[in-house]
């Protein structure tokens, strides 16, 4: 999601009491920030938020963080999240790639991967979010038994995500091909981008990876 750069957007975004802005600091020490010693889940490239706002609503016992490369993005996510009451969810503006100068091993319960950047030329391919080259990132920090959720419309890159897992040794389950119409629908939450291709009638690709 590229919107048009929006005038003051990262200064706006820095000062906003639901972002961490400086999150190398709290590497190892989650916890404390939160005032818990509950999991932590991560949307990495988390949009304009709705997915974590209606999580961080029914599960008042879980800490979630969302991961933003672009303020202009999240400062949409921001609107949203100061009209709710949450105290179990804060936002970063920060490149994914540099997860684990952010999160210490072990730190990370579950990281969704929503509607991810398809990123479809072939010299990109380290970019998209489930990429060996990112797998090795989340390997770094994500608890031996976390897993990641991987939702997608696009079925190239859906593939590609399973060759990925499969080549770094990671493994696979649930994996439907249109989540909508599967048993695992049941607690779906639906993203920003996911109600839009629902509407049009796409089918909407899941998986949990774990190791
Ligand atoms: N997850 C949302 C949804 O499903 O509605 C947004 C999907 S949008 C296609 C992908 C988002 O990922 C964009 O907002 C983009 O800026 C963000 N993104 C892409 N690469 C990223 C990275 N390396 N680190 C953090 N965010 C990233």
């Amino acid at each position: 999601m590229r919107l048009r750069n929006i005038t003051g957007s990262r200064e706006a975004v820095a000062k906003n009491r639901f972002v961490i802005t400086e999150p190398e600091k709290l590497k190892g020490s989650w916890g404390s920030y939160f005032g818990n010693d509950n999991p932590i889940h991560l949307e990495i490239g988390t949009g304009k938020g709705k997915f974590l706002m209606d999580l961080a609503g029914s599960n008042p016992d879980i800490n979630y963080v969302g991961i933003e490369k672009y303020s202009s993005v999240l400062l949409r996510a921001l609107e949203k999240r100061s009209e709710t009451e949450l105290d179990n969810l804060y936002f970063i503006r920060f490149d994914a790639e540099y997860l684990a100068n952010i999160f210490a091993k072990d730190e990370i319960d579950r990281i969704y991967l929503n509607f991810s950047d398809p990123w479809p030329k072939e010299r990109h391919a380290k970019r998209r979010l489930t990429s060996r080259h990112f797998l090795s990132k989340y390997n770094q920090c994500l608890k031996e038994e976390g897993e990641i959720i991987f939702k997608t419309d696009n079925r190239t890159l859906f593939d590609f995500s399973l060759e990925e897992t499969r080549a770094a040794k990671w493994k696979v389950r649930n994996i439907s091909y249109d989540l909508h119409k599967s048993e695992f629908c049941a607690d779906n939450i639906m993203t920003e981008y996911e109600e839009r291709f629902v509407s049009e009638g796409k089918p909407i690709h899941m998986v949990r990876i774990y190791r």
